[in-house]
């Protein structure tokens, strides 16, 4: 089970003599995750190796950061396969700048970058695709945030579901992964919007959740119930919106009970994320439903919308300010426990956002 608690002060401070142990030469050490095994089935410790590199001085442009809070999402697990045995373990953090020679990066900003699972990163200011940036002002909220509703994942429920699902008032809106910083989020702008908000979780408690803190009309545990006849009883005239996080056959009953010219923003399928290619699920012939319903079914990718990345942290921002909008993490705590994190999040132990504090 994940411990939520704050990191004391022992180990800040051991981790900063270690980081720079003399005070003439700077020297740090960073230490970082790599995958030395491919994953096959859900990921084992053996197939990551925590190592420690000697970091170099900055060249003009670099500055040097310190990870405050690192992300484990569910896109780490396929997405790792398609990347060498030993690589980095990819992934995003909200880190500080402790030493710089960019004026765009001062020393003491945070900043939001796409570092791998490692503590210290040295980056620079040129521009890219994938560069990091300054963590826009969250007033009193945490900065850790950055990772889940205002960052990626809140970008992810913004966009996705408003763009693909398009949703109108007193349409019915169907989501899976619906305790997850993705599907949680999403069922509230829905509610926003109007609509009759349905989740699928995987537990009782995370369902008592989405119905009495989230504000979801109905929540069903997958585990248990038949989901033909949960949406018998909650969706009675039809799923208008289906905002899909996991596929397989639990999709495909949501997808049956669609209406005409119903929408699907296909966002993930973490119910085979874990599951070895040459052994996934049979699911029933969807194509008479697509054809005799008209339905429209679109997969995305957040990046797509990069170029409005801060307009979706903007409205996320004023949604929360304004009580409209609820969030959640789920901290481990500690560096040498990001494992553990991950792997306990593609099993479901976390409710909203996991992430790991340093
Ligand atoms: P999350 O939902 O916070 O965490 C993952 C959750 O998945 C777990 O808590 C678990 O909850 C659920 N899960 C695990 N195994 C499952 C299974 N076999 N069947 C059904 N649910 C299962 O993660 P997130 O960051 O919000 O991501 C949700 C989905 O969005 C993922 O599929 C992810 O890949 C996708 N995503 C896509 C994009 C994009 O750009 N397309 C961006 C971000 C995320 P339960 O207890 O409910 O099982």
């Amino acid at each position: 089970m994940i411990v939520i608690m704050a990191s004391n002060w022992a180990t800040s401070f051991a981790g900063f003599a270690r980081a720079f142990s003399t005070s003439s030469s700077r020297m740090v050490k960073a230490r970082k995750y790599l995958m030395v095994t491919h994953f096959q089935g859900e990921p084992k410790k053996t197939d990551l190796k925590l190592v420690e590199e000697e970091l170099p001085s900055l060249a003009d442009g670099e500055f040097l950061c310190k990870a405050k809070y690192l992300s484990v999402d569910p896109y780490m697990r396929p997405y790792m396969m398609r990347y060498p045995v030993g690589s980095l373990m990819i992934g995003s953090q909200v880190a500080e700048i402790v030493e710089s020679k960019s004026s765009k990066f001062p020393v003491g900003k945070l900043v939001v970058g796409s570092f791998g699972w490692r503590d210290y990163t040295i980056s620079d200011d040129k521009e890219s695709e994938n560069k990091p940036y300054i963590l826009p002002d969250f007033g009193d909220l945490s900065p850790s945030l950055g990772l889940g509703v205002l960052g990626m994942p809140g970008n992810t429920a913004y966009f996705g579901f408003l763009e693909i699902c398009r949703p109108k008032p007193n349409e019915t809106v169907v989501i899976t992964g619906a305790a997850g910083a993705v599907g949680s989020h999403v069922g509230q702008i829905a509610k926003l919007k109007g609509c009759r908000v349905i989740g699928f979780a995987g537990s009782d408690e995370k369902c008592n959740w989405l119905k009495n803190q989230m504000g979801f009309d109905y929540a069903y545990n997958y585990k248990k119930v038949n989901p033909d006849q949960a949406l018998k009883e909650s969706a009675h005239k039809g799923v208008d919106c289906y905002f899909d996080n996991v596929g397989g056959e639990l999709s495909s009953a949501i997808i049956n009970r669609m209406n005409t010219f119903g929408r699907i923003s296909v966002c993930g399928a973490i119910s085979v994320y874990n599951t070895d290619i040459s052994k996934m699920p049979k699911v029933p012939i969807l194509q008479p439903t697509f054809v005799f319903n008209q339905l429209k079914m679109e997969g995305f990718l957040v990046t797509r919308w990069l170029n409005r990345w801060n307009e979706g942290i903007g409205q996320n921002l004023k949604w929360i300010k304004e009580g409209k909008l609820k969030h959640k993490e789920t901290v481990t705590d500690g560096f040498e426990n990001m494992f553990e994190a991950f792997t306990s999040m593609l099993r479901g132990e976390n409710t909203g956002k996991a992430i790991v504090k340093v």
